[in-house]
């Protein structure tokens, strides 16, 4: 029965709802006013949400089947593996940084304030490099090979993406003087939100959310950053606040005219594991072999995806400028 028990256990830990489960079980229900009673019970919004999409999606006779199956299998492998090594990095980070804080900050609304936007420039310089160095791009692309956008996306990760991210934005936060539990409180609304913003269209369909979408980052933004149309390729890095694509330059609205085309610009087989999770690292491999001289090579690794040692890049920056003088000629 062990077999049952850990399915079980694994069931209950996806759902996020263990922690509320023993609140009910405890029958002490005025812990739901505390801070955890709280957590406890927006952990479980975006599990349920994903399975609401989901039957959403078989009802409505738009299964997306492929892309939920794939996003399921890499959740299971993720969660045996890469979030431990991310949390192990959280720790070091913390540990290693602390003592060259540049200042000091308390837990106040506005150190909070603060430290929220110190966060998302910590993550924007992660998703930044994550897009524009390509061995990066090989721990990141995985989240992008979807060619559906639904809840379930937000489980496409690469194992080792999650270490990379946190090490970054981590260290960002702890020289600018975070305190740790500020960037445990940050990273759980952030993984919340980072969460949402994937809602797919059956769910929200005009995901603009009215004015919002003029003072923060909504799940419209995030169908436009993870579209491979050429106006939309490469923006929109940040989370929840996008004062960072603001000031880089990287921001972009959904156009009505425009409606987004999920999924990389490489032909991938969206149905298969070993492609969604490997295929950036082979194709990167395979440049790497095949370029003439260690200076080539190294360039493959280090310069933005589409970049190639023939001079004939197909970078994003390229795309994007030769749609743009066309549209404007
Ligand atoms: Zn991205
Ligand atoms: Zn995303």
């Amino acid at each position: 029965m062990e077999v049952l028990d850990t399915l079980y256990n694994e069931i209950i830990g996806f759902l996020g709802i263990s922690q509320a489960w023993e609140i009910i079980k405890s029958g002490d229900y005025s812990s739901f006013r505390t801070f955890e009673g709280v957590q406890s019970l927006i952990f479980p919004i975006i599990p349920l949400l994903v399975l609401l999409e989901f039957v959403l999606g078989l009802v409505y006779k738009k299964p997306q089947t492929k892309v939920y199956k794939v996003n399921f299998l890499i959740y299971v492998f993720n969660r045996f593996v890469g979030r431990f090594i991310a949390i192990a990095m959280v720790t070091l980070c913390i540990g290693w940084f602390e003592p060259y804080a540049l200042i000091n900050t308390g837990p106040t609304w506005y150190w909070f304030i603060f430290a929220y936007i110190v966060w998302e420039f910590g993550h924007f310089i992660y998703h930044y490099l994550g897009h524009k160095v390509r061995l990066f791009w090989c721990l990141h692309a995985t989240h992008h090979v979807p060619e559906n956008m639904n809840l379930s996306v937000t489980y496409a990760h690469f194992f080792l993406e999650a270490p990379y991210a946190d090490t970054i934005r981590t260290t960002v936060c702890i020289l600018l003087g975070m305190e740790p539990a500020m960037l445990f409180l940050i990273m759980f609304i952030d993984g919340t939100y980072g969460a949402f913003i994937h809602v797919g269209e059956n769910m929200i369909k005009d995901a603009r959310f009215g004015f919002l979408n003029k003072i923060m980052l909504t799940p419209s933004h995030h169908r436009v950053h993870h579209a491979r149309n050429p106006l939309y390729m490469d923006t929109n890095f940040c989370n929840l606040l996008n004062i960072w694509d603001r000031v880089f330059g990287t921001y972009q609205e959904e156009q009505t005219d425009t409606k987004p085309e999920y999924g990389i610009t490489r032909k991938v087989n969206s149905g298969n594991f070993l492609d969604v999770y490997f295929g950036e690292i082979i194709a990167l491999g395979k440049d790497v072999w095949k370029a003439p001289g260690v200076k080539n090579k190294l360039a493959y690794i280090f310069m933005p995806p589409g970049w190639s040692h023939t001079g004939e890049h197909k970078t994003s920056k390229i795309v994007r400028a030769n749609y743009m003088a066309n549209r404007s000629g």
